[in-house]
């Protein structure tokens, strides 16, 4: 078992931290007792999280991020620089969903969820990499999802491909920065009772939304916090939010064609034709 790292007094950038699990982190961290910047596009949520945030003891501000932009990503950098003169967890949060059926989702759609779940990643390390190697430590959590390890809905094809590469740049990742005193955690939630859905584009009507199966509960992005927390304190690198799914992954790495007729005759339907 690797050494806990020391947290108090850290910096933590979290970004989509207005709402959900960003939320939820952002928080861990401040009772963790680091000092948090809580970036998200929405500012007034962002700066209401950071108001939480000081009030459990800690300095925090709130800056308004869109992470489908490079400038506004320099910006977040900059604005965490000035206010704290350091950086050392990372947390690419932010990400949107959308439903449809494989060929009605427009490509533009395909485009803008890539940009914002996966190209925020390659924008983060891009501004936020080169600070944490300088320094030789620091930790990269990155909120991918079950549906990056294995697919349980055909209507979210760039969301869940959004989520699997956010899976291998995660281990890409933490191949090069571990030897080089910097951590990476991959999260995997499952289902988690967040403001996601309400921001859910739907470009087909009728379908039944399918989840990833009934032994998974709905968990509060506290607990989630909580888990982050944990994993980056003992540098963790895998974090599903519910150790269950490695039996899936097991199913599906030593039956694959099996995995997915059974996935094909019982689906687990969450909410009936609803979109
Ligand atoms: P949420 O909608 O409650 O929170 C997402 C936050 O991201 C919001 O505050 C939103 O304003 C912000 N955001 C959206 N676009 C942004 C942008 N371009 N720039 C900056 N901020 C932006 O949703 P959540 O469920 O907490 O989602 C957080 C992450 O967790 C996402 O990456 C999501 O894919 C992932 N996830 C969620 C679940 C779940 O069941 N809720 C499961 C697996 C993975």
């Amino acid at each position: 078992m690797p050494l806990e790292i020391e947290l108090t007094d850290k910096v933590a950038v979290v970004t989509g931290a207005g709402s959900g699990i960003g939320r939820g982190a952002a928080l861990a961290f401040a009772r963790a007792g680091l000092r948090v910047v809580v970036a998200d596009i929405d500012l007034s949520a962002a700066e209401e999280v950071a108001a939480a945030a000081r009030g459990l003891g800690v300095a925090a501000s709130g800056v308004g991020c869109d992470v489908a932009s490079l400038e506004s990503f320099v910006s977040l950098r900059d604005a965490v620089m000035d206010r704290f003169g350091r950086v050392d967890v990372v947390m690419n949060n932010a990400g949107v969903i959308l439903s449809g059926l494989p060929e009605q989702i427009p490509l533009s759609e395909w485009e803008r969820v890539l940009n914002v779940n996966l190209m925020s990643i390659v924008r983060s390390n891009h501004v936020f990499l080169p600070l944490l190697l300088q320094q030789g430590s620091g930790h990269i959590v990155n909120t991918a999802s079950f549906a990056g390890l294995y697919t349980y809905s055909f209507d979210r094809l760039p969301y869940a491909a959004s989520k699997a590469a956010v899976v291998q740049i995660s281990e890409g990742l933490a191949l090069y920065l571990r030897p080089r005193g910097i951590g990476v955690t991959c999260l995997c939630p499952g289902p988690v009772r967040t403001n996601i859905m309400k921001s859910n584009r739907a470009w087909s009507t009728g379908l039944d939304i399918r989840g990833p199966g009934p032994e998974f509960r709905m968990l509060e992005p506290d607990e989630v916090g909580e888990m982050v927390v944990d994993a980056v304190r003992r540098n963790v690198f895998f974090l599903p939010t519910d150790s269950a799914v490695t039996a899936k992954l097991i199913d599906r790495a030593t039956d694959w064609e099996g995995f997915l007729q059974r996935q094909i005759q019982e689906p687990h339907i969450i909410v009936k034709g609803s979109q």
